[in-house]
């Protein structure tokens, strides 16, 4: 703010002082101009009065020839020198004879005839040349500049300040040269009088110029400064976001630099933080725009309270933002950025929604060698960590993010890829009853290759799927291809698919379905599908009427991964789901703290036979898991000790195998954890 004070003020002062360098430089160049047409002014009317004058003396005294050999005027001719010095501006007449002698000298004192001395051709021999080459020749001599040479104007009173000394050749009738007269004339008068026209149209001239020169002047001042002011507008509003008024990326990343620039620490205090609104476009889409910007705005308003003065804040993005904070080298930035956390939290306010909720990314610079944009990148890694993370939390970057965005961008291709490429494939994993050992069905399990042929795991790439929005898409795949596999087996072999959360957004899920197992001719007693409780915590109502409606269909539903998330006893209440699955981490934990994990186990079974559900244990891999969790009254048991998931193929082989034996039981053959 100051500096563009200081930068105007320096601005109109350049232009002040060149407008009055140029006005004193065109008040000289009149005051010259002036003086020099005075003076040629001058010249021209001494000369012509000059002439007058001895035109007049030549016609009134026809006998000046005498005069000007010596001979004293007589009566008539006193009379008309009298005359001309007395009434007109000449103040001294001096006649010189042919060989520029002086003969006769009158001014106001009389007239006095002369030995012949001052000589014309020797004082002046320049005018005198002039004479007799028949030119007049004029000499302006300002008394108070350059006093004139003794008793050079005598005149009474104060002698003219200004005069005019002009020699002019007398020539008789035929022309021939017989001697010069010298007239010194009073130009005062005239001077003044010229003088001033003259000064008055320099004036005049030197306003009308200043005009001229002023008028495009002081335009081209208002027009620099009507230009800079749209460049200044121009500038900031590139770096600024019109919606909250605070900088842009741009303007954050040039702010961030200046700030840096001027931290006399350096980097190593200063931390990038970056921190977005938790479903913010849900927000916008449900409360309108309107909302959404006051939204923003009151998350910018929020920040803004949270910056120390002069620190950058900006919107970065959509519903991200950017700041920069100073961290006092003895705390963590955890810390730091969650203390900032709690005071953003506090005043952001939103008339049409709960409390939304932020996540954010932080990143030192000098984790980024001190390059805000880097830094800026690396931090925006780290709140894409925090969300993934969904814990409302945060993140401060560390290298080894970088490689699991690497990875995440390699399996999202082979996402992609596989897609396209039909790369995607259905295992299943068989499901034992605990009583009489037989399979009662498969769990389907998605499997992709990238393109190198490496496996991904589908705990690494449902959520990725789920987040780029092809789940969906996926999903259906997967309940098409394994409904139709099912038909070929036994029955009453079931077939269990996995369901994901983001599948429940899709209306026509349970229709879906239903057209599915009739396309297929699957019963739907045949199928089931496994869902996560995190499905119940984001949206019960919708998805308890999808649910419901699934049931009505007369597949059979499971409760996936019990025990890990919010377990919660309502839901498995409200729900009524068929099965429960045990989470593998219940049995892992049987090996670690076998009394509690028991008991744990045990208190589960009796919750799920209680709500009428059947129950099941997966990941069992050793023969005393299988005992203990048969032992605590598991109904369906899964893991590589029955037999790892097994493709399509492997499946129908092992199929054939089980009908050979011509076994009531389907008993598998002993698990091939390679087909996993
Ligand atoms: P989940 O539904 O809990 O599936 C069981 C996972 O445990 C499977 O991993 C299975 O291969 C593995 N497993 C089975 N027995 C054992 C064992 O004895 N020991 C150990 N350590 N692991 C065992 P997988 O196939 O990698 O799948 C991981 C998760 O990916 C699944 O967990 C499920 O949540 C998800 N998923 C797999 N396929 C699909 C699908 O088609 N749709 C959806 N939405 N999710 C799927
Ligand atoms: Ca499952
Ligand atoms: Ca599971």
């Amino acid at each position: 703010m100051a500096r563009r004070l200081r930068e105007a003020l320096a601005g109109s002062l350049a232009g002040l002082i060149s407008i009055l360098c140029v006005c004193i430089c065109l008040a000289l160049g009149v005051r010259a101009l002036v003086s020099w047409a005075t003076e040629e002014a001058l010249i021209r009317y001494a000369e012509r009065s000059a002439l007058g004058w001895a035109e007049y003396l030549q016609t009134e005294m026809p006998d000046l020839d005498e005069l000007l050999q010596g001979r004293a005027p007589d009566a008539q001719q006193r009379v008309v020198m009298y005359f001309a010095s007395a009434i007109g501006d000449a103040r001294r007449f001096q006649l010189y004879d042919v060989a520029g002698r002086l003969s006769l000298s009158t001014d106001a004192d009389g007239i006095s005839m002369s030995s012949g001395t001052p000589a014309l051709s020797a004082d002046r021999p320049q005018d005198w040349k002039r004479a007799l080459m028949g030119e007049a020749s004029v000499r302006i001599q300002r008394l108070m500049e350059a006093p004139a040479e003794e008793g050079a104007v005598n005149v009474s009173g104060d002698p003219p300040p200004v005069y005019a000394d002009v020699v002019l050749p007398l020539r008789d009738v035929d022309g021939r040269f017989k001697g010069a007269a010298q007239v010194t004339l009073d130009m005062s008068h005239t001077w003044q009088a010229i003088g001033s026209i003259l000064l008055r149209a320099g004036a005049a001239l030197a306003g009308l110029s200043a005009l001229a020169f002023l008028a495009p002047a002081l335009g081209w001042q208002v027009f620099r400064r009507r230009a800079k002011e749209a460049e200044r507008a121009m500038h900031e509003r590139a770096h600024l976001d019109d919606t909250t008024g605070l900088a842009n990326r741009r303007g954050f990343i040039d702010a961030a630099a200046a700030a840096l620039a001027a931290a006399p620490e350096g980097a190593d205090d200063i931390v990038v933080l970056v921190f977005d609104v938790d479903r913010f476009k849900a927000f916008n889409e449900q409360n309108g725009r309107s909302e959404g910007d006051a939204l923003l705005r009151s998350v910018a308003a929020a920040l803004r309270a949270v910056l120390r003065a002069g620190d950058p804040g900006a919107r970065i993005g959509a519903d991200e933002f950017a700041a920069i904070l100073r961290t006092p080298p003895e705390e963590r930035v955890e810390t730091i950025v969650a203390r900032v956390r709690e005071r953003l939290y506090s005043p952001i306010w939103s008339p049409a929604a709960q409390m939304p909720t932020l996540s954010l990314g932080a990143c030192p610079l000098k984790l980024a060698d001190g390059d805000v944009e880097a830094a800026l990148a690396l931090a925006e890694i780290a709140l894409y960590e925090a969300k993934a993370a969904q814990d409302g939390g945060l993140r401060v970057f560390e290298p080894a993010m970088a490689a699991r965005v690497e990875r995440r961008r390699h399996v999202e291709l082979a996402i992609r890829d596989g897609m396209k490429e039909k790369r995607f494939s259905l295992s299943y994993q068989p499901l034992v009853d605990r009583r009489s050992g037989a399979t009662v069905g498969f769990e389907a399990l998605m499997r992709l290759n990238d393109a190198e042929g490496a496996p991904i795991s589908p705990a690494e790439f449902i959520p990725v799927a789920e987040e780029i929005g092809v789940i969906v898409e996926l999903g259906d795949w997967a309940i098409r291809t394994a409904a139709a596999a099912a038909v070929h087996w036994p029955a009453p072999l079931h077939v269990s698919v996995n369901l994901s959360v983001r599948q429940f957004d899709d209306e026509r899920l349970a229709e879906t379905v239903e057209q599915v197992l009739a396309e297929a001719g699957l019963p739907p007693a045949r199928f089931e599908l496994e869902v996560t409780e995190s499905l119940l915590i984001a949206n019960p109502d919708h998805v308890e009427r999808q649910l419901a409606a699934l049931k009505k269909l007369g597949v059979s539903i499971a409760m996936d991964d019990f025990g890990t998330g919010y377990s919660s006893l309502a839901y498995l209440w409200r729900f009524g789901f068929d099965r429960l699955k045990l989470d593998r981490s219940f049995v892992q934990a049987m090996s670690v703290d076998p009394g509690r994990a028991r008991d744990v186990i045990a208190a589960i079974v009796a919750l799920g036979h209680r709500l009428g559900m059947s129950v099941t244990a997966e990941g069992i891999e050793t023969e005393a898991e299988a005992e203990a969790l048969t032992e605590l009254g598991c109904d369906i048991l899964q893991g590589y000790r029955y037999g790892a998931p097994l493709s399509d193929w492997q499946l129908r082989e092992v199929l054939a195998w089980g009908k050979d034996a011509d076994d009531e039981r389907m008993v598998l053959p002993p698990p091939d954890r390679a087909a996993g």
